[in-house]
């Protein structure tokens, strides 16, 4: 082993689903079956290429007032990022510093497991109960941060603002980390607790109900002094994260509110029948308040159903680690990407295949 070797740091990274290169029914990735807000187009169509020679606006100025706006919060309470992704990432990294472990259920996004690896930071993982819900008792005892999605991914279960809320009585000395990726499908903010709560952070992101994923643009929410401890980290890190695309893009979907609630009946529409059909076709799930369905089926190998699926164009997501390994998780998409969804299962099913199904 050459010396430099021993100094590298070695992480087990998170594995993003696939992105497949040829035409599929894509539906393992949560994103939006829909374009973005036309506004979006425009702004695209808007740009000057020119303008690509000058460095974007660091502070992301436009996008940040568009944002406040929305949530009727100070621009002093926004901040932005590549992501969802790099904004948690920048979050573990500013507010998960006090040696203690920081706490997020076993059962969630899997990323938190890799950012904490990454940072050395220690952390236990409180178990799901038995219908997938997090425990927020588990949550009171001393630690150094708490995070959880809601709806929690990839069991899609959202939590009221009550059950928010105990969790950050609790945690008055910690920063709680409220991850908000599938909130515009579900219910009430957390963002409505940001005035009563300083240790609470929100974040959201643009890549599912606003249907830009490939932009790359996720926020946090919070008092003014989290914030600008965010900008301090992310100013030590790299000063320009969004590209101008992107800046032009998000403000123009923010500004498009009547869109925004339009894309996201849609997919509640199709989600209310999805799950209609799926419990015909004997799957069992949790109920859905994200754009997605986890769902498992008493006589089916889920790895088997995952990889026949597969092979016939349509991709869903599935892992196999443990308690999980009996589910499929299932993107919401169009109503046309849903048929061909039940029409493959039907088909699969009626083979009556106990091997397989
Ligand atoms: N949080 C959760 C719970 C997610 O499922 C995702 C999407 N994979 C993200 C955050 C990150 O989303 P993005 O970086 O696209 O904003």
């Amino acid at each position: 082993m050459e010396a430099f070797e021993k100094n590298i740091r070695r992480v087990d990274p998170y594995v993003p689903g696939e992105q497949p290169r040829q035409k599929a029914v894509k539906l393992n990735t949560n994103e939006n079956p829909y374009p973005p807000a036309p506004g979006v187009a425009k702004a695209l169509r808007e740009m000057d290429p020119a303008d690509l020679r000058l460095y974007p606006d660091p502070a992301c100025t436009g996008l940040v007032e568009a944002l406040a706006d929305f949530h009727h919060v100070g621009k002093d309470q926004v901040f932005t990022g590549v992501g969802s992704d790099e904004v948690l990432a920048l979050c573990f990294l500013t507010f998960f510093n006090s040696g203690k472990p920081i706490l997020f259920p076993d059962i969630t996004y899997s990323f938190y497991k890799v950012w904490a690896q990454l940072y050395r930071i220690p952390f236990e993982t409180p178990a799901l109960d038995a219908d997938f819900r997090i425990v927020k008792e588990d949550y009171y005892k001393e630690n150094g941060g708490v995070i959880f999605p809601n709806p929690n991914a990839p069991t899609a279960i959202y939590e009221g603002l009550d059950f928010v809320e105990d969790i950050l009585c609790h945690n008055r000395d910690v920063i709680v980390i409220v991850d908000e990726a599938y909130i515009d499908y579900a219910g009430p903010s957390a963002v409505e607790l940001i005035g009563s709560y300083d240790n609470l952070l929100v974040t959201q992101t643009f890549s599912k109900a606003r249907s830009l994923a490939g932009m790359r643009i996720g926020y946090a929410i919070g008092s003014p002094k989290l914030i600008r401890c965010l900008h301090d980290v992310k100013y030590s890190f790299n000063s320009y994260t969004l590209n101008r695309a992107a800046l032009a893009c998000g403000e123009a979907s923010v500004r498009d509110r009547a869109y925004f609630e339009e894309t996201i009946a849609k997919i509640r529409r199709t989600r209310s029948r999805a799950m209609e059909r799926l419990a015909g076709l004997g799957f069992s799930f949790t109920e859905s308040s994200a754009n997605f369905i986890f769902a498992s089926h008493p006589d089916c190998d889920a790895k088997e159903m995952f990889r026949a699926l597969r092979e016939a164009g349509i991709y869903v997501r599935y892992w196999d680690s443990d308690r999980i390994r009996d589910y499929i998780r299932i993107t919401v998409g169009t109503d046309e990407e849903m048929e061909k969804l039940f029409a493959f299962l039907e088909e699969y099913m009626a083979k009556g295949d106990k091997r397989t199904c």
